[in-house]
């Protein structure tokens, strides 16, 4: 089973579970794991098992980019807001980094988060 991780800044938060209602299916044969208020949402409004880790803000990305670093993820989709300013910003880099040093598909929009979803392999 795949393992992805979904992630969403605030201002994005409706897009991604807008984005995460239409691929439901395809999303619920992964394994998920997210940031708390990402995947508390994505638990509460589209009924997904998610695997919350701490938020974003409190080192929830640091936490990812450690799980990438270990090989423990086959897809990050990081929905980031680039009109605010985040206290987190270093973490933010760092799990991009991270997804980079390790050749994991990293998608920082819906459009390419799309097209993560369509590949056959990763998800169907
Ligand atoms: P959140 O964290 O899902 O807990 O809001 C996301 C982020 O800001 O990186």
């Amino acid at each position: 089973m795949k393992t992805i991780a979904l992630i969403a800044h605030d201002g994005k938060k409706a897009e991604i579970l807008q984005f995460a209602n239409d691929n439901k299916r395809a999303l619920a044969k992964c394994a998920l794991i997210a940031t708390k208020t990402t995947g508390t949402l994505l638990k509460e409004h589209v009924g997904l098992k998610v695997k919350c880790y701490k938020s974003g803000p409190m080192g929830g990305d640091a936490e990812i980019a450690a799980q990438v670093a270990n090989n423990k993820v086959d897809a990050v989709i990081f929905i980031t807001d680039p009109l605010d300013a985040h206290p987190h910003d270093p973490d933010i880099h760092g799990l991009m980094r991270v997804c980079n040093v390790h050749n994991v598909p990293l998608a920082t929009n819906i459009a390419t988060a799309k097209l993560i979803v369509s590949t056959k392999g990763l998800f169907s």
